[in-house]
């Protein structure tokens, strides 16, 4: 049974020496008794109170591996329900089903393009994540061949083998049992059978199940059998019933403690209308799950659905921003251009992808506005005439370059006139409003 703040507070240090970051042992009890933060975030508790602890030190949501090696993602371990009560730690990962009986030919295609769907956004990599190969053959041979390939092809991505047949699953997994492979998936009729397969090869299984009396019956029963990493399919398909159901989750893990659900979710999205299909993939990431499996990889979904996960899985309570300096691009000379924007990383990343597009060599000064945008940290006094001359100053970018003439956004052209006053024998440019005109711009000089 989940404990109090005061119960655990009493198995606590009581030095309130704050290096788990909270003022007092008190705040920290009782946070952990939210399931707020983890037990290991006190350097200095007892080995006999951590055992003591045990399921209140536990997370809520238990955290574990898709995959192994460099690339595996990691899944669950998430301690709220709302992004602006603390930030979501673990992305969802993205995962494409593919059928084992597709032709060879084909199905390298597919793998091909997921080993190759990697984009670089706002300074991050993102990709799909895992392949959950389907036995549609129903001929084990044809299937343990299968995933061969996709592992061979795809070795970065985490595997699902998506068998509910025991025989044909264990084969399968011996095969690939060094990638740690997510078994889909146990349920009511084969859950002993596979899982032994997990427990004996340490791999995680789906349970699955229709409606979440079911399924927490389920994952109770499958744990009674050994294994302790598992994800839940609570069978949802439509939008209504996704939101639903990981809502109920999410919630009786996180608010009543409630362990049988107390696992990452996994939803299958599978549509024939590739539109439709990033559509309810959007919801099942905005709601809480942790692998989405969608039917095919084309590159405008996966930029959708990328974009919801990186704009979800960011702390709202830290600006996304770049390191003060002046970046060179293109390998500027000393009379190159220089332009000049602030620290926000959207702005950087799309300022900066601009001049790179111009393929004019260039300096971008790019200044601390705490992470604001140009317009915006104009508006609160960040990115001010004098400020900027300060920063200009202080930068040494004399040294480097020959000329003085700074580019300024065209957004804040009001700023011109008192920055020349301000930066004595500089020349100030008012360049284009919006990023996408700095290539002409940069051009035509
Ligand atoms: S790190 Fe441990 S001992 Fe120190 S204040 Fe936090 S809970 Fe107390």
């Amino acid at each position: 049974m989940a404990l109090t703040g005061v119960q655990i507070f009493k198995l606590l240090p009581k030095t309130n020496c704050k290096k788990c970051g909270f003022p007092t042992c008190l705040a920290f009890a009782m946070k952990l008794a939210q399931g707020g933060v983890e037990l290991s975030a006190c350097p200095d508790v007892s080995e006999e109170a951590k055992k003591t602890l045990g399921d209140a030190s536990a997370p809520p949501i238990r955290a574990f591996n898709l995959g192994a090696g460099d690339k595996a993602v990691k899944m669950g371990g998430e301690t709220v329900l709302f992004r602006h009560d603390k930030k979501f730690v673990n992305p969802c990962a993205l995962a494409v089903n593919i059928k084992d009986n597709l032709g060879d030919e084909e199905l390298a295609a597919t793998v091909s393009e997921v080993a190759n769907s990697e984009i670089d956004r706002v300074g991050q990599n993102l990709r799909v994540d895992a392949v959950s190969i389907e036995f549609a053959s129903g001929d084990s041979s044809k299937y343990e061949a299968a995933v061969k390939l996709v592992a061979e092809k795809a070795p970065d991505a985490a595997l699902i083998l998506n068998c509910k047949d025991p025989a044909a699953a264990e084969a399968a997994v011996k095969a690939v049992a060094s990638r740690k492979p997510l078994l889909y998936c146990a349920t009511d009729e084969n859950a002993e059978a596979m899982a032994n397969i997990a427990k004996e090869n340490a791999i995680p299984l789906v349970a699955c199940a229709d409606g979440l009396e079911a399924l927490s019956a389920l994952t109770e029963k499958i744990q009674g059998l050994g294994v302790e990493d598992i994800v839940l399919d609570s069978g949802a398909q439509k939008a209504k019933d996704i939101i639903e159901h990981n809502t109920q989750i999410r919630r009786s893990a996180l608010k009543k403690s409630f362990k049988p659900l107390g696992y990452p979710i996994i939803n299958f999205v599978l549509r024939d209308d590739p539109i439709f299909e990033a559509s309810i993939a959007s919801v099942a990431i905005a709601k809480y799950a942790s692998i989405v499996v969608v039917s095919s990889v084309e590159k405008w979904k996966n930029l959708v659905l990328f974009t919801v996960r990186q704009n979800l899985y960011t702390d709202p309570q830290v600006p996304m921003q770049v390191e003060q300096k002046v970046y060179d691009i293109s390998e500027p000379t000393a009379d190159s251009p220089l332009m000049i924007t602030t620290n926000f990383s959207l702005t950087y990343f799309i300022v900066s992808g601009e001049i790179e597009n111009s393929k004019v060599p260039s300096r971008l000064a790019v200044m601390d506005c705490e992470g604001l945008s140009v317009l915006t940290a104009w508006a609160a006094g960040k990115f001010t005439a004098a400020k900027i001359a300060q920063f200009i100053t202080e930068s040494g970018i004399t040294d480097t370059i020959s000329h003085k003439e700074l580019i300024l956004p065209g957004q804040v052209a009001i700023l011109s006139g008192a920055l020349e006053d301000k930066l004595d024998g500089w020349k100030i440019t008012v360049g284009p409003r919006e990023a996408n005109a700095i290539p002409t711009f940069l051009k035509g000089r």
